[in-house]
Formats: C-alpha cells, structure tokens, sequence
C-alpha cells in the first residue's frame, strides 16, 4: 500500500467499532503466521527443490499464488510450488500450521489439538497424519556399534474402520486367545547405544525370520554387533545376514550380561505404549505412524514447531 493511503487506512481505523477492532487484532496475527509458516516451507523445499512430474532442476518463477512462490518448469512447463508433491499440498489454513504442530508436540488428543487450534476435529485427524506422513521417516541411519532389537505387540484394532473382519471386542482390551495370535499387531524396534531408534510394524501374528530380513539389514551397519532375547528368529537370521549376534537368556533369568542386554530397547517399548494409552487405542493401519510420532517426541528430540514442519516436509536427511 502506497505511504498516503497508508496514512488515511489507519486514520480509519478510529472510525472502527469495538467489534470490528477486535476482528482485526485477531487477524493480524494469523497473517504474519501464514508468512512466517510460507517462509519456513520455501526455506525447507529448497534445496530439492525440483519438477514434479519430470524432476528437472531447471525452474523459473512464475508468480505467487496463495502466499507461496509459484514455478514452471523449462523442460515440461508443469506449475507448482514448494508443496507439490508434499504430503502437505492442498492442506489450508497455513496460519494454523504450527500452532496445530505445538500441540503434537505436546501429544494432544485429535479433539484437543482441534479445540485448541480452532479447526474441525475431522480437520484435526487429516492434519495429523499428513504431517507425520514423511516425519516419520527421519530417522539418522544406519544404526551402529551395539544395537538392541526386539518385538512387542499390540492388540490389532480397526477403529475408525467401517467393516470388521473379524467379531467385534466387548470393551476393547482382551484377546479371544491366550499367547500372540493374528489379533496381534508386532512392533520391531532397534536402538544403538548412541540412542538412535527405528520401528517397523511387521503385522499380525509373530515375528518372523523373513520380516527381519526386510525389515534389518537397510537400517543397521554390516558391523553392528545385534542383542536381543532368545527368539529363534534372530539368531537364523543374523547367521544369514552375516551379522554378530549375541542373545540374552532372558527365560533363565539372566536380564543383563555385561554389555549385552536389551533394557534399552524395552524401555523405549514401555514409553511407546504409555504413551499411547491417552489416544485410547490408535488403528493398527495408523500405528507406523503414532510410532514416528512417538520418536518425535522421545526425550524432546523435535523440540519446536518449526523442526516438526522441516521434517514433515522431508528436510531432514533419510
Ligand atoms: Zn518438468
């Protein structure tokens, strides 16, 4: 706005009513945040920044549209912008973006983070998995040194689904069978001594050597020396993997045997399912990416809103 009709703008501004005087101190904020949240996407796009269709780097400007720089791309004349292609394209409300990434921080519940933003709750459910959808995958790789792995497990739930196949659960909580079954969900964690942790949900029923195989050998250097407990899987698959494997017997009673335990890794099991006791039972289709989310928050490792949006817009390196 040019400086003199600047000066007559605010000039009206004493002509406002309360109301409407209250109605742009709300708005103010919200603009700036929507800035400041545009700033914060380009910076984090940047560097990979490229065309979605044919990945070329040649790129011209092409105008903003929705607070955001639009490009055409020189080779195949694609638009699009730093979100294309993101989990995060086409969500709205960018003004609300890391007000509603502060309350995951602080693991609020789909309604709670809904009544403190000001969004709707279904708003709410979609936010948070597309933010976690690549958040969950910034991991630092590979694990080295000792490294623990071992598996938990879950009742499987299809909340939120419209068709079970299976009997419904009275009340939730209990398995029709004793002992893990296919209404079990397993969760696979591997940890390093130096603290760093990935997951795999590995499906229904018992681990198996073959799940180890898929899921293992990406993710952990081929010198690593593997602990875990007396499962049999382990072993068969660190001799056909060619990794170290030392096992702790923890049907004799013997929890810790020098370095070579696997406390660390169930810990982490234990603030997993803590953690997840105040969602009331997450769908086991969400559950990879409660698990991302989980290790967001782990010992405050993603400290503020803005880290979380980097990562969820795939800044960080994987
Ligand atoms: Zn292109």
């Amino acid at each position: 706005m040019e400086p003199r009709k600047f000066t007559q703008f605010v000039a009206q501004l004493a002509t406002l009513s309360t109301r409407q005087r209250m109605a742009i101190a709300q708005l103010l904020p919200l603009a700036s945040r929507q800035e400041n949240t545009a700033a914060l996407i380009e910076a984090a796009r940047a560097p990979r920044l490229a065309c979605p269709r044919c990945s070329s780097v040649r790129l011209l400007r092409n105008g903003h549209a929705h607070g955001l720089q639009r490009y055409r791309c020189a080779d195949c004349a694609r638009s699009f912008n730093a979100l294309t292609g993101t989990p995060l394209a086409r969500l709205r409300h960018r003004g609300k973006w890391l007000p509603y990434l502060d309350s995951m921080l602080a693991s609020h519940t789909v309604r709670g983070a809904a009544a403190l933003v000001g969004v709707h709750k279904n708003t709410s459910f979609r936010w948070r998995h597309r933010f976690l959808a690549w958040a969950k995958n910034d991991r630092t790789l590979p694990l080295g040194g000792i490294t623990e792995a071992d598996e938990t497990y879950l009742l499987e739930s299809q909340k939120g689904s419209r068709r079970l196949d299976r009997p419904a659960r009275r009340r939730g909580g209990v398995a029709s069978r004793r002992g893990i079954s296919r209404e079990h969900m397993c969760i696979l964690v591997a940890r390093d001594r130096t603290g760093r942790t990935v997951d795999f949900v590995t499906g229904r029923a018992p681990l198996t050597r073959a799940q180890l195989h898929r899921c293992l050998p990406t993710v952990v250097a081929p010198d690593i020396v593997l602990v875990t407990d007396g499962h049999p899987a382990y072993p068969w698959f660190a001799r056909e993997a060619g990794i170290v494997h030392r096992a702790v017997n923890l049907s004799a009673g013997v929890r810790v045997d020098g370095a070579w335990h696997v406390q660390n890794v169930n810990a982490y099991h234990s603030r997993i399912k803590e953690w997840l006791r105040q969602f009331h039972g997450v769908a086991s289709r969400y559950l990879s990416n409660y698990l991302g989310w989980r290790w967001a928050v782990d010992g405050g490792r993603i400290g503020t809103a803005e880290v979380l949006l980097r990562s969820a817009l795939g800044a960080v390196p994987v």
